[in-house]
């Protein structure tokens, strides 16, 4: 090894020329450079290998079920978010080659046939391997009308104990696709499982001792499940809670008529849509605008900056004690 340095060549006396014996410069580094390149290469190959093996393919379909993967899944996980960041969630139709992604998966994870029924068409044609699982079974009522989104709230990830709920069938599912890696699983998803335990206890607290208790919305109302959870009540100037229906002029007049009734000082609108109805609405009652984001999807750059559904929520949160007077 030491033959390698070339601050010997020029040391004098017996040991600089028994070191300079060893091997003639070129060959040394020609064995050099041999050996780094085979050890960079045996590491790339154990890496690849390495990857292959337990990375687990998985497709969310939009944001909480993204998130909650993310969390639950790690660095055990290759993960995609179908829904396109900045992509309103309700009117997205997945490409062929989302179709074939999803095939080529082991786990798919979506929030069931109410809240993504294109999904669920597109669903019954997948021939591939991959597991699909409905993020939203067993937490919502009864179905009478499978695609009707009007009469049955599908946004169960609002609600922080149906997230609990949510993220016990993703660790469920990453443990029979991958069962060797059950304790990393299993670990972060109980330790994600007592965040969310605490996003629902600073909520009942935040929300404890508040003015009002209608959350007047001027977009699609997407928080049923929050609302039941937490004691309020909610009206909107669209009708159930499809991002389909219209807002009526009716529907307005009625809304402006609860403001006035309860004195109520804020409207909330929903992300990622142009708040068309709530600025008509602020404009008559002179109520400040405030968002009340459903995490259906997030945009672009807090993809990029990694927000989170707890994050999210917690935003939620303050702006609902603005919007209700709370102390
Ligand atoms: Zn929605």
């Amino acid at each position: 090894m030491y033959c390698l340095s070339s601050k010997f060549n020029d040391i004098g006396g017996i040991q600089g020329n028994r070191l300079r014996q060893c091997f003639p410069p070129r060959i040394t580094v020609r064995i050099f450079v041999v050996l780094t390149m085979s050890l960079l290469l045996l590491c790339l190959l154990v890496e690849q290998a390495d990857a292959k093996e337990t990375k687990v393919k998985v497709i969310a379909s939009i944001f909480p079920a993204f998130d909650f993967a993310r969390v639950v899944g790690g660095s055990r996980v290759e993960l995609r978010q179908l829904l396109p960041p900045g992509v309103e969630a309700h009117g997205f139709a997945p490409t062929p080659r989302d179709i074939i992604q999803i095939n080529q998966a082991d786990l798919f994870f979506y929030t069931g046939a109410i809240m993504e029924p294109r999904m669920a068409k597109l669903l019954r044609s997948l021939d591939g391997e991959v597991r699909v699982v409905d993020l939203s079974q067993g937490l919502l009522p009864t179905e009478k009308k499978p695609h009707d989104h009007h009469g049955i709230d599908p946004h169960v990830w609002l609600d922080p104990i149906k997230a609990q709920a949510m993220v016990e069938m993703i660790v469920s599912s990453f443990i029979q696709i991958d069962p060797e890696h059950t304790n990393e699983y299993r670990n972060r998803a109980d330790t994600y499982l007592l965040q969310l335990a605490d996003l629902d206890r600073k909520i009942r607290t935040g929300l404890a001792n508040c003015q009002q208790h209608i959350i007047i919305s001027g977009g699609h109302f997407a928080f049923g499940h929050f609302i039941k959870r937490y004691h309020l009540q909610a009206v909107s100037a669209y009708p159930g809670f499809s991002a389909d229906g219209k807002p009526s002029p009716k529907g307005i007049t009625s809304l402006l008529k609860t403001m006035e009734s309860t004195g109520a000082t804020a409207v909330f609108h929903e992300e990622l849509l142009t708040p068309k109805v709530a600025r008509i609405i602020v404009e008559e009652s002179g109520a400040k605008l405030l968002l009340l984001h459903a995490a259906h999807n997030v945009s672009r750059q807090d993809m990029a900056a990694g927000v989170s559904y707890i994050a999210i929520m917690e935003e939620n949160l303050q702006r609902l004690r603005v919007g209700l007077l709370c102390q």
